[in-house]
């Protein structure tokens, strides 16, 4: 698998060095330009297919990511409670080069040049005729400029990696009677129910293991922001007295050598601390002067994602002010809309005038059982936004039959935004 991986970088590279402007034919069916997809995450890696798929190969796409591989955040909670590894939640993006012709890039891109229709990869120009952006989160440590450098410590593991290993490992060599605090930041923040999900993990854990420690969870929110009677229900009933939840509780303070944090009304030393940080948009969107909403978020229309900042820019996933949950389901959804836009654009039309779809989000409680919450949006054309329609789908309580819905999700999105 990764010697083809190599082999395919390897051979689709020489199309690439060249970086001369993208060839474009006049005789019909012949290409109809060039896209440049910059972070292979959910939403790049799914754009970059289906712009593939529904120009019939005639948009060449360039794939671009700092990583090599692919790690799922969905389901990564789930290497806490001990049921994954993060080798089953890793993929090669070999697929996609062979079965639609997305041609890879590995490599870091520092900069976005949109007068000359062109980024900066590995120090390089890269042309383009259209470009996506869909660069994920960062995080701001504005507030606790203390905890940007003490990541060994006090790890967010809020982008499945590393880091959620080494968040396992701390929960492993927690003491029996320790406490395991996760410090959640106010929305919007990358996939609402994910903190309480990761409650559930650990006490899952605990509850097997170390059976007289305890989860603190500080919220900053004045409740459980998703699945909340859920959640609530989930807690009392498989772990009583286990899970603290102290809501309206924004940290103010952290001590990073003895793992303390402040709040407005409490104090609360742990033996492992998960802060997950505030986000905003990726970098380099932040430098390419994308992020027009609070310095945070980067504003789009909703029919082809275009950016209202710069032409021929389109964003989607994580990165977006758009009200919507910042989730998988919706990077992949975007993805799709975004991909049938521009291809329509690069042929002269117009974008489809009224996109719709839904969001369905599962959290597992524990080893087995999980639930979910569902809803639809439409494109508002008034309010040029998506807007829920109706009421929110909500599971009527966890179950085991929803854990194995909730894996055949994961299989399911894997598929299609990476095969
Ligand atoms: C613990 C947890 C659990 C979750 N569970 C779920 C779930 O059950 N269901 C669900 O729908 N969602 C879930 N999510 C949310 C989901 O992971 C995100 O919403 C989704 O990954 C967003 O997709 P994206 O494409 O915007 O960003 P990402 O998937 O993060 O992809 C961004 C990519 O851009 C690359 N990149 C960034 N900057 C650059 C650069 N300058 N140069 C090159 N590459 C760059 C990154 O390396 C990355 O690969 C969960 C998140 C977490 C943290």
């Amino acid at each position: 698998m990764r010697r083809r991986t190599f082999l395919e970088l390897a051979l689709s590279a020489p199309a690439l060095p060249a970086l001369a402007a993208p060839r474009r034919d006049i005789a019909s069916g012949a290409s109809l330009g060039r896209v440049v997809v910059v972070g292979a995450g959910f939403g790049g890696a799914t754009a970059a297919k289906y712009l593939r798929q529904v120009s019939g190969g005639r948009i060449e796409v360039i794939l671009v990511d700092q990583r090599a591989d692919f790690i799922s955040c969905p389901v990564s909670n789930r290497v806490l409670g001990g049921q994954r590894t993060l080798a089953q939640l890793t993929f090669g993006y070999d697929a996609l080069a062979r079965h639609h012709g997305v041609k890879r890039m590995t490599g870091r891109v520092t900069a976005i040049d949109a007068d000359k229709s062109r980024i900066v990869v590995n120090g390089k120009p890269l042309p383009y005729d259209r470009l996506i952006v869909a660069p994920g989160i960062d995080f701001m440590y504005d507030a606790w400029p203390a905890l940007a450098g003490a990541q060994e410590t006090i790890p967010h593991a809020w982008k499945a990696g590393p880091q959620t290993r080494l968040l396992q490992q701390q929960l492993l060599n927690m003491p029996d009677g320790g406490v395991f605090t996760i410090a959640v930041p106010l929305l919007p923040y990358r996939c609402p129910p994910a903190p309480y999900e990761r409650a559930c993990q650990a006490a899952f854990y605990l509850k097997t293991h170390k059976p007289r420690s305890k989860v603190v969870v500080l919220d900053a929110n004045p409740v459980i922001t998703s699945k909340r009677p859920l959640f609530e229900r989930a807690w009392r009933e498989l772990y009583p007295g286990m899970i603290e939840y102290v809501p309206g509780s924004e940290v103010q303070h952290v001590d990073v050598a003895t793992r303390t944090v402040k709040t407005a009304f409490d104090t609360i030393a742990s033996d492992v601390l998960n802060i997950i940080p505030p986000q905003r948009v990726g970098r380099l969107a932040q430098a390419a002067g994308l992020a027009n909403v609070d310095g945070r978020w980067c504003e789009v229309d909703f029919l082809a994602y275009a950016s209202t900042v710069l032409p021929r820019v389109h964003v989607i996933g994580d990165a977006i002010d758009a009200g919507l949950p910042k989730s998988a389901h919706m990077a992949n959804a975007q993805a799709k809309v975004c991909a049938q836009a521009i291809h329509a654009l690069m042929q002269g039309q117009a974008p489809a005038p009224a996109p719709a779809f839904a969001n369905t989000c599962y959290s597992f409680v524990d080893d087995r059982q999980a639930m979910h919450i569902s809803t639809l949006y439409h494109y508002d054309a008034a309010k040029k936004s998506m807007q829920a329609q109706g009421e929110s789908f909500l599971s009527a309580q966890h179950a085991a039959s929803e854990g194995l819905e909730a894996d055949a999700w994961a299989r399911q999105i894997w598929a299609d935004a990476l095969t």
